[in-house]
């Protein structure tokens, strides 16, 4: 008989990660809670139209929230950090490029420890300049650069979008582990999250050859969903 030594061992030498996905409002918005489970020190991305909701979540586990993090500057993403701060007094952490109120300003591929966690941030331009990814262990929060099955807008509703860029951050992701999972900012997809290789097998926006078939895409889009009933 094998005594229960063992199993705790290597449960000791795991991170454990306590990893929510909580809907904050506004156009279907996600908010993430991350944390340590040993140290119950946590992070809090885009709390949205909803902090007390995501202070809730933060209470239920009995946690303490040393960042708040922003993917980037839009009004639905940014809207709950006030509140944050105003009850965690945890410093709000944003891309070095940008314009909008923060404390720690990270530049591409910094990381930040959070008790036991290793949290690594990837520039992602062209939704917006100051777009991060976050990525948690297996996890990567995407914000609005990718969705489940599509991805963040451009053009003139979106002051400072570069498809270009938006296509080059795209392609980065694809250089990811394709195990890593996708926690989009929106729920705009037929389900909750998904993998980079999902993705990159079924998302059209990833299917594409070419940044020329990618623009084609874009500026199709409309015709390109009633064609394929996308919703
Ligand atoms: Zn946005």
């Amino acid at each position: 008989m094998i005594p229960d030594q063992p199993e705790k061992v290597r449960r000791a030498e795991k991170i454990a990660m306590i990893f929510e996905q909580v809907e904050v409002g506004g156009d279907r918005n996600f908010g993430y809670l991350i944390a340590d489970e040993q140290t119950r020190e946590a992070v809090i991305i885009d709390a949205a139209y909803m902090p007390e909701r995501m202070l809730q979540e933060v209470a239920r586990y009995g946690l303490s929230v040393r960042f708040i993090i922003s993917t980037h500057s839009h009004k639905d993403h940014v809207a709950g950090n006030d509140y944050l701060i105003e009850h965690t007094s945890a410093p709000v952490v944003m891309h070095e490029s940008t314009a909008h109120p923060c404390t720690v300003r990270v530049k591409d591929n910094e990381k930040l420890a959070v008790g036991n966690l290793k949290l690594r941030f990837l520039h992602t331009p062209g939704h917006i300049p100051d777009h991060i990814c976050v990525l948690a262990a297996d996890k990567l929060v995407t914000g609005d650069l990718l969705f489940v099955g599509k991805i963040g807008g451009t053009g003139a509703h979106f002051p400072g979008s570069d498809p270009r860029q938006q296509w080059e951050s795209l392609q980065r992701l694809t250089q990811l582990d394709h195990a890593i999972e996708v926690w989009p900012g929106h729920d705009y997809g037929v389900k909750p999250s998904s993998t980079i290789g999902n993705e990159m097998a079924t998302n059209p926006f990833l299917l594409a050859k070419t940044y020329e078939d990618f623009i084609y895409l874009k500026d199709h889009w409309t015709e390109y969903k009633k064609a394929h009933d996308i919703a």
